[in-house]
């Protein structure tokens, strides 16, 4: 445990050749998924995503297996993404396994990369060690991109964290977007963005030995 929790103190070293950033996306799958999937692909990129259980309709499980073949990484965001009932009716844990059941039987894979919705911050200790106990890898994020609030303006999503990724010299950037048609529209250029500011894209695996979650805890 010791040296576990010493590894994850030790950020990131991004300076030099080891700049990476990670783009998550969340809150799909959605129609836009095939689109999204299609645009990184052409960008030569790959990304993060995580999956909201009751929203994986049998047309979009393709798409989430396509994502997987493409070399992106999927996670669980719940069933509900319903915070009363995963953080006042303590179904968090419940609802994760759920999610992550069901997107391991659509890839073949076990995935245990979750992300909580509105933040781990909300988790309660025993929530905590519950994930841990169930081998569950968080994921919170540190550059928020607020693309509600700039509904129909892709660009303004762009030039937003473009202007955030200035502050990130010592720990990797891991950006929030959602899986909308402003985000579809924004992959070009940010994509073009990321990397213009010397940041590699990759996407999120959960054995990767950077752990970052609002909890700070180095083992979550
Ligand atoms: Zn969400």
């Amino acid at each position: 445990m010791k040296k576990k929790e010493a590894a994850a103190e030790k950020p990131k070293p991004v300076d030099g050749k080891q700049k990476i950033a990670y783009l998550t996306i969340d809150d799909g799958p959605t129609q836009y998924l095939s689109k999204i999937l299609a645009a990184l692909k052409k960008e030569n990129a790959r990304a993060t995503f995580f999956f909201i259980g009751n929203n994986i309709k049998n047309e979009y499980k393709a798409g989430i297996k396509q994502a997987v073949q493409d070399g992106n990484s999927v996670g669980a965001h719940s069933m509900t993404h319903d915070s009363k009932k995963l953080y006042k009716q303590g179904q968090f844990i419940p609802e994760m396994e759920q999610t992550s059941e069901l997107l391991s039987g659509i890839v073949g894979k076990k995935i245990g990369l979750i992300r909580a919705p509105y933040g781990s911050t909300y988790l309660s200790n025993e929530q905590v060690q519950k994930a841990k106990a169930d081998k569950f890898r968080l994921l919170d994020w540190n550059i928020d991109s607020n693309d509600w609030k700039h509904k129909g303006k892709p660009q303004e999503i762009v030039d937003f964290v473009n202007r955030e990724l200035d502050g990130f010299h010592k720990i990797s950037p891991v950006i929030l977007v959602h899986e909308t048609k402003d985000t579809l529209d924004a992959i070009p250029a940010l994509v073009k963005a990321i990397r213009a500011k010397g940041f590699q894209l990759e996407p999120y695996f959960e054995d990767n030995d950077f752990h970052l979650n609002f909890k700070k805890d180095p083992d979550l």
